[in-house]
């Protein structure tokens, strides 16, 4: 064994992302103590940074130690108790994932489908929440980055509220990177992750609770199953009494703080922009190399993740194994009903640059070229539509 020295790469799958060099500096920076005054000063800063980020005044607003599945897991077992009915959206991996969550915290999980590639119908939700007995959360993922949907919010919140039930939002890959509007939305529940638009290695998940979902978790009859993402025990931590819980992650909180100050001082609206504009650019690069999006209606395509169809006669591992070999990046194949016939390419965070999406392209065309395909003119096109912002 010598000193680790891995190589630097540039990060378009689904997550991680690449890190700024301001995180990596404030992950280098000495620790301190769990409860040292510098770093609830830093604790302070995070949570009304990341309200601003979520778009909400939700006091319940803080960073879950674990990655965007520990926040996911928070959620439901703050608010499930054995019985309670969930409707949950499944139009891929993370909605599967939910509904097992779910079902792990004793909940009677009723599934509203679409297929892989389309976002849910809102119509849907409406038959789930008349038939049956009350219904206690529905929940649903924004940016489902295993196919590259961006699920319209608004209806469904709408449609929650009016049953009287909580609506729990997944926006693991949305926050940072499109608007999620949890306060607009109506969103009891949401959770996000670090390492996808907001820039961080991964190991911290973001979440916030509305004031319905703290009542709910406030009026449980039996203790939350999980002793260590119970919330009630961690917001005294990140409260004003500050009771020890678990030791905080230090380093990882000092690098959120400075992801979501980079946020901040680049603005969210521009943020959001930048996201769209290079996801736009990408994509024009990719169909003018023959490749077309999974997501056929524009407005439901994710920009921070696109997904295309790789040609028939293209193998796309192999593809996928030379970009990062010889060209140091790394895109993500297709899950699921996708595997071996989609690719997964991000632009979130850090890495949604012009530079970073024209290297991409040039290599792609490349390695496309090397299988036969007759690939060209990516670059040009994507460069126009640079051009015109
Ligand atoms: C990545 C992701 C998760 C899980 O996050 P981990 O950090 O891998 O635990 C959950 N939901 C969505 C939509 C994701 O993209």
């Amino acid at each position: 064994m010598t000193q680790l020295n891995p190589p630097e790469r540039l990060l378009m799958g689904p997550g991680p992302s690449n890190v700024h060099p301001r995180v990596y500096g404030a992950l280098a920076a000495p620790i301190v103590g769990h409860l040292d005054p510098v770093f609830l000063d830093v604790m302070e800063q995070s949570k009304a940074l990341l309200r601003d980020t979520f778009e909400t005044k939700n006091e319940l607003t803080i960073p879950i130690s674990g990655t965007g599945s520990a926040g996911m897991e928070t959620c439901f077992v703050n608010v499930l108790e054995p019985g309670d009915r969930v409707v949950i959206g499944v139009n891929g991996v993370f909605g599967n994932r939910m509904c097992d969550v779910a079902e792990r915290c004793g909940a009677q999980v009723e599934r509203v489908e679409a297929a892989w590639g389309e976002a849910i119908d809102p119509a849907q939700f409406e038959v789930a929440l008349e038939s049956g007995a009350q219904t206690k959360l529905v929940a649903v993922v924004q940016a489902e980055t295993s196919t590259g949907v961006l699920q319209p919010l608004e209806a469904i919140g709408a449609l929650a509220r009016e049953h009287g039930a909580l609506f729990l939002v997944d926006a693991v890959t949305s926050l940072g990177g499109v608007s999620v509007g949890v306060d607009t939305h109506g969103i009891d529940l949401c959770y996000s992750g670090t390492q996808k638009c907001l820039g961080c290695p991964p190991g911290l998940s973001p979440v916030t609770l509305s004031e319905s979902a703290v009542s709910a978790l406030q009026s449980r009859k039996s203790k939350v199953q999980s002793w260590y993402l119970d919330l009630g025990m961690i917001a005294q931590y990140w409260g004003e009494t500050r009771v020890y819980h678990h030791t905080a992650p230090i380093s990882m909180n000092y690098a959120l703080r400075e992801a979501l100050l980079l946020i901040h001082e680049e603005g969210l609206e521009s943020r959001w922009n930048r996201h769209r504009t290079h996801q736009q650019a990408l994509l024009a690069g990719l169909q003018t190399l023959g490749l077309e999006p999974v997501v056929q209606e524009p407005s439901l395509r994710l920009p921070p993740l696109t997904t295309v169809r790789v040609p028939d006669q293209v193998d796309e591992a192999a593809v996928r194994k030379q970009l990062l070999t010889e060209f140091d990046i790394e895109i993500g194949g297709g899950l699921g009903v996708f595997q071996g016939n989609a690719w997964r390419i991000g632009l979130m965070g850090h890495t949604s640059s012009p530079k970073n999406l024209m290297t991409f392209l040039a290599a792609l065309e490349i390695c496309l070229r090397a299988t036969g395909l007759d690939a060209s003119g990516g670059l040009a096109q994507a460069h126009k539509v640079l051009d015109a912002e």
